[in-house]
């Protein structure tokens, strides 16, 4: 049961962590339940689907963005977007910036890291986040506020916890300076874990929904 399984979390998840549910694959249905539950952050991986949603939902939805986010895509969201948790490239914030502008908003962003050992294409390298940060500082309509991490989808506990670590140890190191104040990590199968590594923030979809 959705309602249950929403209120079982934020129980179990404390005041201090975030939750974000996952909608993507969802029905409207099923989303309106959760809404009905009295849920309002919500996040997709795919603009199309985000924007489907955002039309059929109520107004009052906040919405995440948390998959890769084509240059071209930004301008379809940039009206509404309440954060952006996956900021790869400096000309992705760039372009977020610019859109912002245009619509006179800020927009929240997270730069997504990459700390799993399985490849892929997206997330930065803990250099390259560093480094977008300090080319960031001119960019007045964009706020970053911290960051987002997928650990591997693997049963080894410890290598989660290693990856986990290695964010939380980023987080640490950037936050006072930058006024960070979100870290964002965790999903339905080690948000458990990621809140014992600092997490204040978890994407539950599965969990949620099932
Ligand atoms: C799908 C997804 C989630 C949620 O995954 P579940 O295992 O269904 O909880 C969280 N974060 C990102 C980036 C995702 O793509």
């Amino acid at each position: 049961m959705i309602a249950e399984n929403i209120s079982g979390l934020k129980q179990e998840i404390g005041q201090n962590v975030q939750l974000i549910v996952v909608s993507k694959y969802r029905t409207i249905e099923e989303i309106t339940k959760a809404y009905a539950a009295g849920q309002r952050m919500f996040a997709e991986n795919r603009v199309q689907a985000l924007l489907e949603r955002k039309e059929a939902l109520p107004d009052d939805i906040v919405w995440h963005l948390i998959g890769h986010l084509q240059s071209n895509k930004v301008k379809y969201i940039a009206p509404f977007i309440s954060c952006i948790q996956s900021i790869d490239s400096f000309e992705l914030l760039t372009l977020v910036n610019q859109q912002a502008a245009k619509n006179g908003r800020t927009i929240d962003c997270l730069l997504q890291v990459h700390i799993a050992v399985e490849e892929t294409k997206f997330g930065l390298s803990e250099t390259e986040c560093e480094a977008l940060i300090a080319q960031a500082k001119g960019l007045l309509n964009v706020k970053i506020k911290g960051l987002m991490g997928m650990a591997s989808n693997t049963e080894n506990q410890e290598q989660v916890k290693k990856e986990f670590l290695s964010l939380q140890t980023l987080y640490s190191k950037l936050k006072e300076e930058n006024n960070f104040d979100t870290l964002s990590m965790g999903m339905s199968g080690d948000y458990q874990l990621a809140i014992a590594f600092g997490s204040n923030m978890v994407r539950v979809g599965s969990k949620v929904f099932s």
